[in-house]
């Protein structure tokens, strides 16, 4: 099944009949939003402004992509492309010449972006705070860029912008206030409440066709305060009544009235869409996924470094396909933070931020791969069924939910860059944040699940519950809004490389901020 392709039909019953060319185009985005968690929010009264959008609107689910961390859902959000359509699949990527993975950044997508095709068309956008949006995108309107920003850096198009509005405005880094909750809400508040003003300015003072903003306040909450809100997580009971989670439920009521605030900027003429680019599920344990591997006997973690091996190796593929080996240096292959036994491994974690991947040491494409190219379908269905069948020797539950080949849910030109196995977690556990092979989750109390929301509303939308759409169709919704025709063919040539961004201050500054949001361990 394809989970992240566009469904244009599924789309257009979503949205409305396309194109239905709206007068302007309002999207807020609640990154990780769940309707677990909004419905018994919306149930007690606490978000009225999302409840009358939502009586007027199409409701439903938007489908993230594999994998579904912010640096990959973002990019298919942008491209209305899967991962293997815009190519980012990690945090970090490896450059042609570098000797190490790098940060990703905006230049990392090599797909056509709607505001990027907008701008060609001469539409003005505003795109505030959209994850991997540094450097900021030279659009006609105003980008200030979203994700992680280096210190000094020009976060803004144009670049005085950003600083006249207060930016940057930065926080929320849910694992720099380690079982401090009341320090990170007040944080958390504090930058949501910057932000939103902000862009009311902007919305005020600048002219659009397009606004966008997106609010990654939830996403951070809900990976350590989700017991609070959700009512499938087992502790929810025992905490529902107290004081931190009434503070959690503030900030939700805050993103609401930040919501209503926007949507009072926008007339009945106007297309407006809340939407979240992946979900959020309770966890109580959590994994790291090397270790698993090392325990089902696939991987072996050693001395000595990957790096050496794969600069060796790209010299070598060098000789033959050159740009095919330009691309293979780039992202394809996925060397692991922690040293690996080439000659005893068969497979390794290749999404290394969240354990979303496994690859197999494909003898000619991994350095040191060992694994034959007539070998590769035999062991990777082996080492699928090892992960599925892996059992937490604590509680006896399976850990890992869903294993999906790389072809069975992603398409597109960048498709041998992907990790060869993408996984979803089972119910209440996650695929990263332990340092052993299984642990009880600490300071993590939730994490990205597949299905995040949508509600749209405006000209020729239908009130109602929609269909579950996929976080690839928004991209061709907001174009054929601002009445251009969706490219049919939105991908850029397969030799198409990521451009240096970041200097080396940079890159250790960006990791450093990385690891403050749980990425990199
Ligand atoms: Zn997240």
């Amino acid at each position: 099944m394809k989970i992240c392709n566009s469904d244009p039909s599924s789309a257009a019953r979503a949205t409305g009949s396309i194109p239905t060319v709206a007068t302007r185009t309002l999207i807020v985005g609640w990154d990780g939003a769940d309707w677990d968690i909004l419905d018994p929010l919306l149930e007690r009264g606490d978000l009225p402004h999302l409840a009358s959008l939502i009586a007027r609107g199409s409701r439903g689910v938007s489908r993230s992509c594999l994998p579904s961390h912010s640096w990959a859902a973002w990019p298919t959000f942008l491209t209305g492309r899967d991962p293997a359509g815009h190519g980012v699949f990690d945090i970090l990527e490896y450059r042609p010449g570098a000797n190490r993975r790098m940060p990703v950044s905006w230049r990392s997508i090599l797909a056509p972006t709607w505001p990027q095709r907008l701008s060609d068309a001469n539409r003005t956008t505003l795109l505030v705070n959209v994850p991997l949006t540094y450097p900021p995108p030279q659009i006609t309107g105003v980008a200030i860029a979203g994700g992680v920003i280096p210190q000094g850096s020009t976060f803004s198009h144009p670049a005085d912008v950003g600083p006249a509005l207060g930016w940057p405005i930065n926080g929320g880094s849910w694992t720099t206030f380690r079982h401090r909750p009341l320090d990170l809400l007040a944080d958390v508040e504090r930058v949501t409440e910057r932000r939103a003003a902000a862009m009311k300015r902007l919305m005020d003072e600048q002219p659009w066709d397009v606004a966008c903003m997106v609010f990654v306040s939830p996403d951070r909450m809900q990976h350590c305060l989700l017991e609070y809100v959700h009512p499938g997580h087992p502790r929810h009971a025992e905490v529902a009544g107290g004081e931190v989670a009434e503070r959690v439920r503030s900030v939700y009521r805050l993103l609401d009235r930040e919501l209503g605030a926007l949507l009072e900027r926008t007339g009945a003429d106007d297309l407006v869409m809340l939407m979240s680019d992946h979900g959020h599920q309770p966890c109580t344990r959590a994994l790291n996924m090397n270790r698993v591997l090392e325990h089902l006997g696939v991987l072996t973690l050693g001395r000595g470094s990957g790096l050496v091996s794969l600069l060796a190796w790209g010299r070598l593929r060098s000789i033959a396909r050159k740009v095919y080996d330009r691309l293979g240096l780039h992202g394809k292959v996925a060397v692991p933070t922690p040293p690996i036994d080439w000659s005893k491994t068969v497979a390794y974690t290749s999404v290394t931020s969240t354990g979303e991947g496994v690859s197999i040491a494909l003898a000619g494409r991994e350095p040191e791969g060992t694994v034959a190219p007539e070998d590769y379908e035999r062991v990777r269905d082996e080492v699928a069924a090892k992960l599925l069948a892996f059992t937490d020797p604590a509680t006896g539950r399976r850990p890992i939910g869903e294993v999906r080949k790389k072809e069975q849910v992603l398409s597109g030109p960048y498709l041998d860059r992907a990790p060869d196995l993408l996984l979803e977690a089972a119910p209440l556990y996650s695929l990263t944040h332990a340092r052993q092979m299984v642990e009880e989750a600490d300071w993590l109390s939730g994490d990205h699940r597949p299905e995040g929301i949508y509600v749209t509303a405006g000209p020729g939308i239908e009130p109602g519950r929609g269909p579950v759409i996929s976080l690839a169709d928004f991209a061709g919704r907001i174009v054929a809004a601002a009445g251009l025709e969706p490219d049919a063919d939105w991908s850029r040539t397969a030799d198409a490389e990521p451009v240096p961004v970041f200097t080396e201050d940079e890159e250790r500054e960006v990791e450093e901020r990385l690891r403050g949001l749980g990425y990199l361990e």
